[in-house]
């Protein structure tokens, strides 16, 4: 199988990884077919995968649904040894992930191994988790009973994940489940499925036992999905992705009223008010739009500048904005890398097309760059109104919309007035401000004056149709774990 990146030639650790089309996690492909993964930057091919279906996926819900009872019967203490060896080989390899992660996917290599570094801390704190999974006891209402509450590990769980950020979100929700006591099947992206591949060469050298974790590639998602959401075997569905492959994951695992956590789209909206340090805001806003080339879902996708500060912030913005340098993910100088292929660049280019034709104006940027890569300038608009696409959909690129305000309270209903529920941002000083606005803001995750919130020891997620469920934290945890009460009577 080729991995032909000079930049992957030269891993530390080419063996390990160079078999990747052969782990113990795939089993046996049966399908001759093949799909390829190829380089943002240039196109280039970095491997031909096979390309796994219906077959190969009842054959790991099998593998699974063997392995999963000796796995949870083992102790939490030993559950928890083999996850912190599996993290502490992804600390050991971070660089070559990193790698793999940059060739595939473009973003820095800076950013590549702060992801690693992301993930390797979701592994750290689950094995530690793993160790606290409480019941209760309750006082029974006669004293000849006794009752109490255990928790037990869902099942098999079947697991999907998106390209944005491959190895973070595999370990974010395959970590939990594991440290739970439940086996999992996991299908990433097709566009990044190499650093799942790594992670999984590393935890069979963590040693899981055979058919705990099983990895699925393919070339799209349909049939795999439609496996994991109508096999009785599977119980639960954790899926990180978009609000539309959600809704559909959720309606096929109706039937059979199959458990779902679900970690879709935002539309986050990051507001300046006129007390706000601008300075700090302004690096903030850089912070949440531009970080993953505004590929993200938590994303600032709108920006709300009170009157009286609009135009200092749009200046002093705007010139930072000029000086971010984008290019192939392994130059050290980049700032922001390449999108993830030709449709991310037409969905900038309509949203920006619909917003000048709606009176929006271009402050800078609005450009290709280059050819053969997906490049495209950091780009801001200003005179955004709420009407254009813009500020009604996920752009997911490098592309800022300012939306002038003069009100608080219309600024919070406008912040609202989404579907979506993910993450909003706002930055102010006066105290009272801080907490009403915290308080109105219908998000899972509100960051007040930062532009970054993400960490394994909070609840990450949304309201609204930005999903159901909670990962990081000890209440990722329970989203795999049933409650079972038990009453005994006659003492
Ligand atoms: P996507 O929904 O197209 O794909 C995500 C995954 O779903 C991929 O593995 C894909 O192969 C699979 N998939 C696609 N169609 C499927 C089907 N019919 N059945 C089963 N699986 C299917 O999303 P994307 O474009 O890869 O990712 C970007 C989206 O993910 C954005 O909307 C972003 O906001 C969201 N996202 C959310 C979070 C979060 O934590 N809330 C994190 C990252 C990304």
């Amino acid at each position: 199988m080729p991995l032909c990146l000079p930049m992957i030639r030269h891993l530390k650790s080419p063996d390990l990884f160079g078999a990747i089309d052969r782990l113990p996690a795939l089993g046996t492909p049966v399908s001759e077919r093949r799909f390829m993964v190829l380089n943002p930057s240039s196109g280039e091919v970095l491997a031909e995968l096979p390309d796994m279906g219906v077959e190969e996926t009842r054959a790991a819900i099998d593998r699974a649904h063997v392995a999963q009872p000796g796995w949870a019967a083992l102790t939490a203490r030993e559950r928890s040894d083999v996850l912190w060896r599996w993290h502490q080989l992804i600390v050991e390899h971070a660089g070559d992930l990193a790698a793999i992660l940059t060739a595939e996917m473009g973003k820095p290599f800076a950013e590549a191994k702060s992801e690693v570094s992301h993930a390797a801390a979701y592994l750290q704190w689950y094995a530690e988790e793993a160790n606290r999974i409480y019941g209760e006891t309750i006082p029974p209402p006669s004293t000849d009973r006794r009752m109490m509450v255990i928790k037990q590990p869902i099942g098999v769980v079947g697991t999907i994940t998106p390209w944005n950020f491959p190895a973070s979100m595999v370990a974010r929700k395959i970590s939990p489940a594991l440290a739970a006591g439940c086996a999992i099947v996991l299908k990433p992206a097709e566009q990044t499925p190499l650093v799942a591949g790594a992670m999984f060469a590393l935890a069979h050298q963590a040693g899981f036992p055979d058919g705990v974790v099983n990895l699925i590639y393919a070339s799209e998602g349909d049939d795999v999905g439609r496996e994991l959401c109508s096999n009785p075997k599977v119980r639960k569905i954790s899926f990180t992705g978009s609000t539309e492959v959600g809704r559909l994951l959720m309606r096929q695992c109706s039937d059979q009223i199959k458990k779902v956590s679900l970690e879709l789209g935002g539309n986050a909206p990051f507001i300046v008010f006129d007390d706000a340090d601008i300075d700090a805001a302004v690096d903030g806003a850089i912070q949440a739009k531009f970080r993953n080339a505004g590929q993200t879902c938590v994303s600032a996708n709108r920006l709300y500048v009170q009157s009286s500060v609009h135009d200092e912030f749009v200046e002093k913005f705007v010139e930072k904005v000029r000086h971010l340098s984008v290019g192939d993910g392994f130059a050290s100088w980049v700032d922001i890398g390449p999108l993830i292929d030709m449709h991310a660049l037409a969905k900038i280019e309509s949203h920006i097309a619909d917003a000048v034709a709606k009176g929006g104006t271009i402050r800078c940027g609005a450009e290709r760059i280059g050819k053969g890569g997906t490049f495209f300038e950091p780009t801001v608009l200003t005179e955004i109104s709420s009407i254009m696409a813009v500020a009604q959909e996920e752009t997911f690129g490098p592309l800022a919309p300012i939306i002038r305000f003069h009100d608080a309270d219309q600024v919070v209903r406008e912040a609202n007035d989404t579907i979506y529920g993910l993450a909003a941002y706002f930055y102010a000083s006066n105290l009272r401000r801080v907490w009403r606005v915290a308080e109105a803001l219908e998000y899972g995750m509100v960051g007040i004056n930062t532009g970054r919130m993400s960490s394994e020891a909070a609840p990450f997620g949304g309201m609204k149709q930005s999903g159901i469920g909670r990962e990081g934290s000890r209440h990722g945890l329970e989203d795999y774990l049933e409650m079972k009460y038990l009453c005994m009577g006659g003492i």
